[in-house]
C-alpha cells in the first residue's frame, strides 16, 4: 500500500494533508502547553482561544454577516433533522420541505412528529435525478419555513440555484457541500453542516442561525436540542466536541492558504470538469444525475452491468483509487471528491475511468 491513498469515500473523506501533519506535529504537546488539545479542559484559556479561532476563521471564509450567530454542536447533521422543527416550527405550525434526496426525505419524516409539513418539491418522480426549477416549487407563504438539501450526496445532484421564497425563512443541510463554494448566508435564516465531509472529523456539527429564529421552540425541546440555550452557553453548555473545533480551525487554514471560497469553487470546478468530461465522452458509462442538476462534490455513475461496476470499484481499488463504490440507493460507483481530493487523484481516476473501457468495451 502507498503511504497515502486517494480515498473518494462519502465521509467520512479526506482532510487536507497539511492540517493532518499540523495536527500529528502538535500531538502530544500543543504549543508548549505539554499536553494535547485531546486532554485540555474546556473551560482553559487556551482552548478558548483555539475555539475563538475557528470560530473568526469560519465567520470570516464563509463572510457571515453580522446578526448572525454560529454554533459548534454535536449529534451529527441528522440531530438537526429534530432540532430544526423542534425550535422553528413555531405559531404557524407548519413548514414546507423539497424532498430531492434521501436525507431530505429523512429530515420531512422526523419534521412530521412536530407539525404539518407540506411537500413543496420532489425529484422521487425520476429517482432523485434532477432539481426541481424555482417555479415547481409549491410555497406555502404561511410557511414556517422552507427545507431544502443544498447537495444530494447519495444521488450525486446539487442545487444550483438558491430557492426564493419571500419572507419565509430559508433552511439549508449543506453537510456535503459547505466550503466548496460561496455562499450568500444572507438569504438564509439557518444553515448546518455536519463537519466530516468538509470541515474535520466526525462529531462536530456546525449552525449559522439568524438571530431572532432561536426561542421558539417546542415546550417538549430537550434542553440540549435548544438553539436559545447553545447560543446563551456560546455552544458550550456542556463540553463541545474539542478535537473536532481544533481540526476545523486547522483546515479553514488550508482553505485561507488556497483562495478561500473562490479558490475551493475553481478547484472543485476542475475536479469535476474533468470526470464528467470523460464520463460524457464514454460509451461505457452513464451519469445518475441530469446534467443540469450535477453534483460538483459526488459524481455517480455506473455501466449498468453490476458485475462490471464490482470489478471497476475492485480494480481501482487495487490501482489506490478506494472507496468508489456507490450507495446501496443508486448501485453502481460514486467518487466523492470534496475539497481535500487532489487534483491528482481525480486525474488518476479519469484515467482509469478510460482505461477500464478501453479494457471492456
Ligand atoms: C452525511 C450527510 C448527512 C448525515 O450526517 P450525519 O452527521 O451522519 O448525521 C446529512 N445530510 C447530508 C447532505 C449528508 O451528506
Amino acid at each position: 500500500m502507498p503511504e497515502r491513498v486517494y480515498n473518494f469515500s462519502a465521509g467520512p473523506s479526506m482532510l487536507p494533508l497539511s492540517a493532518l501533519e499540523r495536527a500529528g506535529a502538535e500531538i502530544t504537546n500543543y504549543r508548549g502547553s505539554g499536553m494535547s488539545v485531546m486532554e485540555m479542559s474546556h473551560r482553559s484559556p487556551i482552548f478558548q482561544e483555539i475555539f475563538d479561532q475557528a470560530q473568526d476563521k469560519l465567520r470570516r471564509v464563509l463572510s457571515i454577516p453580522a446578526g448572525y450567530k454560529l454554533l459548534f454542536l454535536q449529534t451529527g447533521a441528522t440531530g438537526q433533522f429534530s432540532m430544526v422543527p423542534l425550535n422553528l416550527m413555531g405559531e404557524a405550525g407548519r413548514a414546507d420541505y423539497a424532498v430531492t434526496g434521501n436525507f431530505s426525505q429523512l429530515a420531512c419524516q422526523e419534521a412530521r412528529k412536530y407539525g404539518a409539513v407540506h411537500i413543496a418539491a420532489s425529484s422521487e418522480d425520476r429517482d432523485y435525478r434532477y432539481i426541481p426549477a424555482q417555479d415547481q416549487l409549491e410555497l406555502d407563504p404561511g410557511a414556517s419555513y422552507f427545507y431544502y438539501c443544498a447537495n444530494n450526496t447519495i444521488y450525486g445532484t446539487e442545487w444550483n440555484y438558491v430557492p426564493e421564497t419571500g419572507s419565509v425563512p430559508l433552511v439549508c443541510d449543506m453537510s456535503s457541500n459547505i466550503l466548496s463554494t460561496p455562499v450568500d448566508v444572507s438569504k438564509y435564516g439557518l444553515i448546518f453542516a455536519g463537519a466530516q465531509k468538509n470541515m474535520a472529523p466526525a462529531g462536530l456539527t456546525v449552525v449559522i442561525l439568524r438571530e431572532g429564529l432561536a426561542g421558539r421552540h417546542l415546550p417538549c425541546t430537550p434542553l440540549m436540542m435548544e438553539y436559545q440555550t447553545m447560543i446563551q452557553k456560546d455552544s458550550m453548555y456542556n463540553t463541545p466536541p474539542c478535537w473536532c473545533i481544533y481540526m476545523l480551525s486547522l483546515t479553514l487554514d488550508w482553505v485561507e492558504e488556497n483562495g478561500g471560497l473562490a479558490g475551493m469553487e475553481r478547484l472543485r470546478r476542475q475536479r469535476s470538469g474533468l470526470l464528467y468530461e470523460a464520463l460524457d465522452s464514454s460509451r461505457l458509462f452513464q451519469c445518475h444525475a441530469e446534467p443540469a442538476a450535477r453534483s460538483s462534490m459526488n459524481v455517480t455513475f455506473r455501466t449498468g452491468k453490476p458485475e462490471l461496476d464490482a470489478q471497476f470499484i475492485a480494480q481501482a481499488a487495487q490501482a489506490g483509487l478506494l472507496n468508489l463504490k456507490g450507495h446501496r440507493k443508486t448501485g453502481g460507483m460514486r467518487a466523492s471528491i470534496y475539497n481535500a481530493m487532489p487534483l491528482e487523484g481525480v486525474e488518476k481516476l479519469r484515467d482509469f475511468i478510460r482505461a477500464f473501457e478501453k479494457a471492456n468495451l
